[in-house]
């Protein structure tokens, strides 16, 4: 039963009269929005060049090469550490490469045809309040320490870190 008027008093002051039973269609409309405006069954998919997941439908496709994933590239600073890499430093990076271009994106994002699924602020030049792979990720210093003049040492205090827990389960022969 809900209050027909309800003001936010009124379901406690009105009479038990004014409350009334929501029709099956009124359930059933309320269920649909519901399910609508939180998109329970909508697919989803990862921005390749953030992480966040969203509605599919929110989504564009662009291959990698498009003039649209420009704000997307890194810079040629990176590039020149990135050519340096091992193959396990590359792995604490998002990229991808495309020729020369290196891309600030989700490799696991990344479908075989180099296209990829992307959010709007990832596509502007300086998003307000929005997170990237270009300027936030693992193997990218924080931009308080970046540009410092500090040593491997003092980076590893002051630089963010990224912590791991493992379960371990232990189990004696009678399986306790
Ligand atoms: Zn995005």
């Amino acid at each position: 039963m809900y209050h027909a008027q309800s003001g936010l008093l009124a379901e406690y002051e009105a009479p038990i009269s004014q409350l009334v039973l929501p029709t099956a269609a009124a359930i059933e409309d309320a269920i649909n929005t519901f399910i609508e405006i939180r998109g329970l069954e909508s697919a989803r998919t990862g921005c390749a060049g953030c992480g966040t997941v969203f509605r599919t439908a929110n989504l564009t496709v662009y291959p990698l090469g498009h003039p649209r994933l420009r704000y997307l590239k890194h810079g040629i600073d990176f590039i020149a550490k990135w050519n340096s890499m091992s193959p396990v430093g590359r792995e604490a990076h998002h990229a991808v490469t495309l020729g020369d271009v290196v891309y600030a994106v989700a490799p696991a994002l990344i479908n075989g045809d180099l296209t990829g699924h992307f959010c709007d602020k990832c596509l502007m030049e300086s998003p307000r309040a929005h997170s990237r792979f270009l300027d936030f990720d693992y193997g990218i210093p924080w931009q308080g320490v970046r540009d410092k003049p500090f040593s491997k040492l003092n980076r590893l205090a002051l630089m963010r870190t990224i912590t791991y827990m493992i379960h371990v389960k232990l189990f004696g022969s009678n399986n306790r």
